[in-house]
Parts: C-alpha cells; structure tokens; sequence
C-alpha cells in the first residue's frame, strides 16, 4: 500500500525491486502491501465547451491523490502556436503565471501550484509553438534526416515526449495531463492522437477523463445529456474510449441521467462523475471526494485505496472560508478589472489571506484609466485597503498614481505590486520630492527625472518572448523595517517578471524623505521592496507575492496586509 505522510512527500522511502516498490508508512490506517511503483498517466480532456473547469478538476484529483499519500504533478498541453503565452495580451488569455524557474506560463498552473502547495516549472506548461519549436530545431540539426517531417509521428512523438518526461524515473506517482481547448478543434487533433497511442503503449497505467456538460434546459425542465454522447462520440471518432467522465452541471444528476449517460457512452455509471456549480474552487477537492472521482481513477490504475484522503487542514481552510467574523473592501486597481481571470493569482492570495485572518475580502476592482485627482477621494471612499496591480504601458498609468496618493495621504493601507510599486515610488517623487515631471522611462523615454529605469542588463534585448527578468531571485531584508517582521527572516526569494527597476541614483533622496528600501537584491543591488516608514502600512514590491501564496502556506505580504486593513477599518469605526 502507497501511503506517504505529507512530511515524506519529498523523500518517499522506497525501496526497489524491479517493477514493483515496497512502500512503508507509519500510519496504523495503511497495511503495508505492494504495489506497481511506476508513473501512471492520467488525460484531463474538455468536450461541448470550453470553461467546464478543467483545471479545477485536475488540480481536485491531484489533490484528493496526494492526500492520500501518493505523489502526483499536473502538465497543461496549450494547442496554441505561442511559444508561451507571455507576450498574449490578458484579453486574450488572462493571467500570465511565471514559475520559479522563471517559465511563463498558464494561469491553470497557478491552481495547480495553489493546491497541492508544490512548485512547479517549464516543464508543466508546453504549448504546440513548442513541440513545432522543438521538431523544426531537430530537422535543422538532422536528427530525422532522409525523412519527411510530418504530424503522425513526429510531432505527436514530441507531444508523448513532453508527457513522459514528467513521469521520468517514476518521480511521481501520477501525472495529470490536462489538454487545453476542446476536442474537435482542429488545434487539439495531435495531442488526441498522442493520448490514443499512449493508450497502446502504457495500458492499465494511463486513464483518459472527459469533461462535459450536462446543461438544465428550462423550457424542458430536464438535463440533456445529449451534447455529452456527441462529444464522447468525437473522442471514439479520434480512436479515444473515455474512462471516467465528469459532468458539468447546474443541478444534480439523479440516477436515470447517470445510467443513461453511461450507457450510452460505453462506461459503468460509478465513472459518471456529478460536477456541479459552486459557489468556490476550494470546494471542488471535497465534492470530488463524495464523487469518489479518486477512487474511479485509482481503480483504473490498480492502484491501492486503502488510505482515505487526508483532507483535515483543507477543510478548516473551507470552514474559516465560509464562516468570516468580519469583512474588509479592498479596491484593486488595475487596467484589465473587466476581466477577472487577468488578477487570477492577486484575487487568490487575497482569498488565502482573508481566510488565514478568518475575515471575508469584498474586492472592489477599480479601472485606473476612470481614476484621477478629482473623483479619487470618491471612487475609494469605504476601501479600507488599496492595491496597485502590476502591467505594462501606460493605459491607466496616471490613474494609478493618483490612487497611490490618495492611499498614501489618507494612511490607508497600500500595497504596490510591480508596476504598482514603481507607481508609488514615481507619485513619491513627484509629490514629496517635488519632481513633478518624475515618471519611468517605459512611458516617458525622455523623462528628466527617469525614476525608474530599464535594467542594464535589458537595454540589448530585442526579442520580446521570454526575455523579462523572470523568475525566483533572492532578496535580502534590512532588520527592523516593516518587511523584515513581515518575513521574520532576512534572506527570501520571489518571482519576478519585469524589464524596468528603481534608479538608485535617487535612493538616498527617498530614504532621507521616509520611503525606504527595506528589500535589496544582494547581488545587483536593485530594489525589491519600498516602504514608508510615517504610514501604517504602505508596501511596494518589485516581485509577484501572489504567485507563492497556496491554500497550505498563505503568502505572509498578503496575509499582513489584510490584517493592517482590518486594523484600519477597526480604527476607523472606533473600535
Ligand atoms: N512594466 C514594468 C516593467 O517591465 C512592470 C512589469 C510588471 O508589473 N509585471 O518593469
């Protein structure tokens, strides 16, 4: 039996014997058995429609995994012919994750690291730009030589290639592979096939689930099940017989629905999995659990059961979710408001760090280029705490820095991220520094008071793709400043994701004034943290806090910061 506590989830205490592994585990619940040590392949498909929460639903199964004890990491397959999706507009794809290892990536990784509270990389993000990248590199260097190139076998060998090497040494027991879009897109054709192939190749140890939708027609007042039989039959068209499907749906499906879904779609009415609507993500792990949709793919896999999730700490985290003792307005500024997924991992950490304050967030998403002097005071009035999101360009730019004065006035909680925290060190400048033209060379070149500059290191880059400062970079924390006592440690390491940094020309000028830099590279001394030292609390960041914070480990930044908002609402009431 696979049981591995949380604490041994790095180092599993395996001993080898050809295909098989003893596990041992110290947990009374788990009799020791054996089981096959090698990776299993878990295909996370979307058939009728896109947004049925795909995501969601790998990063729920990987969860429900490993708190059983096994190990288990999850890939996203783009079919979009981006190497990445770092130079996508958020209109286009929301959020731009960066991983520590400085990948750029899809936000349905944020989730993944959210959940299970494990890093992950490049690796786990491979767009069919890619595989074409990596298939053309080879050709030119005549690996295939006297061969035609095609898309059967050589792009879908590269695609099996990419799945594999998660799986590689059998580092974890499952791999999830979640295939973006739908089937029956032309784009998603490939990555089909390599799952059919992979299918002959590893057997019992791959487990294709389907998702669909099972929508309520009102008029009828009946759930159809019909668009879910048409989209099984595209898989059976592409040679793909699902395992499990999982049904998205507005009401519950009764027993009629899943037998007859089954039924027609050639699986037992156990592997019918009710997905249904809810009010939070957080919640998707525990219904998957009463679905028993582990349990499906376990048994698939021959993988033992006999340990149930262990989902204690996940389930206090959901019980001070839905029961806060109080509730803080927050206002995020930012340019892409309208579109909620482009502030995915900032609106996450904010959930994390409310529920670790046992307080409910009300966020407030305000559009920067709507923002001025004039209608500030208005626009913010009962926003207890002000976030200036990170971006690029100067759309919203001035709004941006008229939010940052107002919270830096009012002593109203700030928090700058990115470009926000280059904002507050611009209005800093402008209003305390009396540098009224102060700006960063990003908008204004010819600025005569460039704030903030582009890196030296930038300033011969000319490719736009994956050329950023990206990734995790150490930062080293002055004792005695807000940050400091944040972390309680003087050496962290954040993700970054910028080409332009604070001019140290001027720190002294802002140190002299009360705007400190608390967080310093120790390598190349760029500033990775501004605070006010005269303000209750007023941070800027150059890094990306809401990249790190998960539902096990609440990032400290956010976790304070929402606390200083309650201080602040508390106080304002008179409490
Ligand atoms: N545009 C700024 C830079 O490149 C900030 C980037 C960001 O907010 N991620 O430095």
């Amino acid at each position: 039996m696979l049981c591995k506590s949380f604490a041994a989830y790095t180092q599993p205490f395996v001993t080898m014997m050809g295909p098989l592994a003893f596990y041992f585990h110290p947990n009374s619940n788990c009799n020791m058995t054996t089981v096959e040590a090698t990776t299993k392949y878990i295909f996370v498909t979307g058939g009728v429609t896109s947004s049925l929460g795909k995501g969601i639903i790998s990063a729920s199964l990987a969860k429900l995994l490993q708190a059983r004890g096994y190990t288990a990491t999850i890939q996203k397959l783009d079919p979009y012919i981006n190497i990445d999706p770092g130079t996508l507009n958020p209109y286009e794809h929301g959020e731009c994750y960066v991983t520590e290892d400085g990948a750029e990536t899809d936000l349905d990784l944020g989730h993944y690291e959210r959940f299970l509270n494990v890093p992950t990389s490049q690796a786990n993000n491979v767009t069919t730009g890619r595989i074409y990248l990596s298939v053309i590199n080879k050709e030119r260097r005549g690996d295939y030589l006297g061969e035609t190139v095609q898309v059967i076998p050589h792009i879908t060998d590269e695609i099996k290639h990419s799945i594999k090497l998660l799986g590689e040494n059998n580092q974890f027991d499952f791999v999830i592979t979640e295939i973006g879009g739908t089937v029956g897109d032309i784009e998603s054709l490939p990555y089909v096939e390599a799952i059919r192939q992979l299918r002959w190749e590893l057997g019992i140890r791959c487990v294709v689930i389907h998702l669909t939708l099972v929508p309520y027609l009102a008029a009828a007042k009946e759930l159809k099940t019909k668009p879910t039989q048409h989209s099984v039959k595209t898989m059976q068209e592409y040679g793909v017989q699902p395992d499990i499907l999982v049904c998205r749906t507005e009401r519950p499906l009764n027993d009629g629905i899943r037998n007859k879904i089954a039924q027609f779609c050639n699986v037992s009415p156990a592997a019918v999995i009710e997905s249904i609507d809810t009010d939070s993500i957080y919640k998707v792990p525990v219904l998957m659990r009463e679905e028993k949709l582990d349990l499906q793919v376990l048994k698939k896999t021959r993988m033992s059961a006999n340990c149930m999730p262990e989902l204690h700490a996940w389930e206090l985290f959901l019980d001070r979710l839905q029961n806060p003792l109080s509730t803080v307005k927050i206002a995020l500024v930012g340019k892409y408001v309208e579109l909620m997924d482009a502030y995915k991992s900032i609106i996450e950490s904010l959930i994390h760090a409310g529920t670790s304050n046992v307080c409910k967030v009300d966020l407030k998403m305000i559009h920067s280029e709507q923002v001025n002097e004039g209608n500030v005071s208005k626009i913010l009035a009962g926003t207890s705490g002000v976030i200036v999101a990170p971006g690029f360009g100067e759309r919203g730019f001035e709004g941006k820095i008229a939010a940052i004065k107002y919270a830096r006035t009012e002593k109203i909680p700030f928090l700058g991220i990115c470009l926000g925290m280059q904002c507050a060190t611009i209005e800093f400048a402008r209003n305390v520094l009396g540098m009224k033209d102060a700006h960063s060379t990003e908008m204004v070149p010819s600025t005569p008071h460039p704030i903030i500059d582009i890196m030296e290191e930038q300033k011969k880059v000319n490719l736009k793709g994956g050329t950023m400062r990206l990734g995790a970079y150490e930062c080293k924390l002055k004792n005695d400043t807000r940050a400091y006592n944040i972390y309680s440690k003087q050496f962290i390491s954040e993700r970054h994701r910028h080409r332009f940094e604070f001019n140290n020309k001027y720190l002294e000028l802002f140190e002299n004034k009360g705007m400190i830099a608390s967080g310093i590279n120790p390598g190349s001394n760029l500033v990775e943290i501004v605070e006010l030292t005269d303000h209750p609390w007023f941070v800027g960041v150059q890094f990306h806090p809401e990249y790190k914070s998960t539902v096990a480990s609440p990032h400290p930044l956010f976790v304070d910061f929402v606390k200083a908002v309650m201080d602040f609402d508390n106080h304002k009431q008179g409490l």
